[in-house]
């Protein structure tokens, strides 16, 4: 993938053009769900406008690196050091966005194989350079420290991106970590399989990030996260390769980088499936949708994603489609019949998507019918294909960025018998910290929740909100949402592993003694 073409402060390609951008009637509509007179355009700043650091990659260091990889491989360009600066979470972007450059690395370096990996970690432990590994940069942890390296480099193995071996026979799959999920599941396909790991950044981000960074695909009722679908990994450390198995594969999982760069991957893959299915459903309300989704979890029907909303997300996206809109007969008797069946502003609607052999999938409907009709739900047929709205999100963030409103999500998971309380408990705290923080007296945030991927014993929560940005210091009011949020899931959740932290500690102190690997993360 040509980086140039990519957005350095934003989502994905800077020539996509968001449907939204345009379409001022859904501004309009914007402005009065967040009580504002009207939403004003607020552009990023332009690179040209902002200033990086200065550079600290001494020359003797710079050759030494080219040495390894090649002099056009060693870039300390504008652009790539704006490009790798920081990951793309919301923060990041208004970090961007307002021109704050100052986690910048001082160069990026590109190998192109494993043993030029190993080579630029030996030197940088020789010479104190601190290592970041970069694969999408969609994720959390690839900013440059501060602190007492001579340098920071930020070392991209994107272009370690080759599928390297399938076994069609066990069904495993070795493939470059830098591989981004479009180009891993496209060689995957050509040869009948398919690893099945959709995260909304998936267009963008890499096998490796998604060990590292810990994540979960929506898909994953059915193909599982890293740590269901990961056999083993290779590791290059500044002491030498590892083959990652056993307890230290399961180590990596969420290491971001701290222990040494993940160069391949060994996958359990699947064959593609022969059918897809897919079917909508209205709830009357969040807690029935829950049970329906609990039960078809605890009863193993393989569905492939359950992704059920709250009242405020099905009313949202609802109002978000339809702004503008005359609302024409159809549509106002369907209102009619829903109200007067009980499905009113508390309905929650429900997205199933079904993959497989044709008998497990026809057996897997019927069986998932019988459960939502038992919760009282009525069904839809889904003609868009679910891939076209799944990774659709990130590039409506840059719309909304661009006209003063700030888009997030934050994600946990609960037990079945807690998911509520932790709901309801994460959601209280991020509508009083928007509350607070509101640019103008009156104005107000959307706070939306959702049931992702489950298992028999717990369920992933998502969390999105969309708010007014308080212009002057948006980063603060941000990372202050964020911290209410994350605090509410902290009271709810167990304590901090100390024993594990310990471990890690000990992990890192044989693989990296010198410290180099990703010291911000
Ligand atoms: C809009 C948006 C939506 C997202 N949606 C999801 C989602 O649905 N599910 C989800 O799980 N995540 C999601 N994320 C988070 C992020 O995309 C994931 O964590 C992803 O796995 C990161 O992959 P990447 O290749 O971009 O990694 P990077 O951002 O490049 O790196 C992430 C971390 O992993 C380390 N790292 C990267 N590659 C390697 C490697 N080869 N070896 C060792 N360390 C490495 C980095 O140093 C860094 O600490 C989302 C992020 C954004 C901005």
């Amino acid at each position: 993938m040509d980086r140039t073409k990519l957005r350095w402060n934003g989502w994905g390609f800077a020539a996509h053009k968001d449907e939204l951008a345009a379409r001022e009637e859904v501004w309009a509509w914007l402005a009065g769900e967040l009580r504002m007179p009207a939403l004003l355009a607020t552009p990023a700043r332009p690179l040209e406008d902002v200033e990086l650091p200065p550079g600290a990659l001494s020359a003797g260091d710079r050759m030494a690196l080219a040495a390894i990889v090649g002099v056009d491989r060693v870039r300390d360009d504008k652009f790539e050091r704006a490009f790798h600066t920081r990951g793309r979470s919301t923060l990041d972007l208004l970090t961007l966005r307002a021109g704050d450059l100052s986690a910048a690395p001082d160069a990026v370096v590109t190998p192109r194989a494993t043993e030029e990996v190993l080579a630029v970690l030996a030197l940088a432990a020789e010479r104190e350079m601190a290592v970041i590994p970069f694969g999408g940069g969609t994720g959390d942890g690839v900013a440059a420290p501060r602190g007492p390296f001579s340098a920071a480099i930020a070392l991209d193995i994107s272009q370690m991106d080759r599928l390297l071996a399938l076994d069609p026979v066990s069904q495993i799959a070795t493939a470059q970590a830098g591989i981004a999920g479009p180009a891993l599941e496209k060689a995957l396909a050509a040869k009948g399989f398919m690893l099945g790991h959709y995260p909304e950044a998936f267009e963008f981000s890499t096998l490796g990030g998604w060990i590292a960074g810990d994540g979960t695909g929506q898909a994953a009722n059915r193909y599982g996260s890293a740590k269901d679908w990961l056999a083993s990994a290779q590791l290059a450390t500044p002491r030498g390769l590892f083959a990652a198995e056993g307890p230290l594969k399961d180590l990596l999982i969420g290491s971001q980088g701290r222990f040494g760069v993940i160069t391949e991957a060994t996958l359990r893959v699947r064959r593609l499936p022969v059918v897809t299915g897919q079917r909508a459903y209205l709830f009357r309300d969040f807690a029935s949708g829950i049970a329906a989704v609990r039960d078809a979890a605890q009863a193993e029907i393989p569905t492939v994603l359950l992704r059920l909303s709250d009242a405020e997300e099905t009313r949202f996206w609802h109002g978000y489609s339809q702004a503008g809109k005359a609302k024409g007969l159809a549509a106002r008797l369907m209102r009619r019949y829903l109200d007067w069946r009980g499905f009113g502003e508390k309905a929650s609607g429900l997205v199933a998507r079904f993959e497989g052999e044709a008998t497990s999938v026809s057996r897997a409907r019927r069986d998932f019918a019988a459960i939502v009709k038992k919760h009282g739900a009525l069904s839809f047929r889904v003609d868009e294909p679910w891939k076209k709205s799944a990774f659709f999100a990130p590039y409506l963030r840059d719309s909304l960025l661009d006209r003063g409103v700030g888009y997030d999500a934050i994600e946990t998971a609960a037990s079945w018998s807690k998911l509520e309380s932790v709901y309801g408990a994460v959601q209280g705290a991020l509508e009083s910290a928007i509350a607070a923080s509101v640019p103008r007296e009156g104005a107000k945030g959307v706070v939306m929740g959702r049931v992702g991927p489950s298992t028999a014993n717990c369920a992933n929560l998502v969390f999105t909100y969309v708010f007014p940005r308080a212009l002057k210091n948006d980063v603060e009011q941000a990372a202050a949402i964020k911290k209410a949020a994350m605090d509410a899931i902290a009271a709810s959740g167990p304590a901090t592993d100390r024993a594990g932290a310990d471990v890690r500690r000990a992990v890192k102190m044989a693989l990296d003694p010198k410290g180099v690997l990703n010291p911000a993360a």
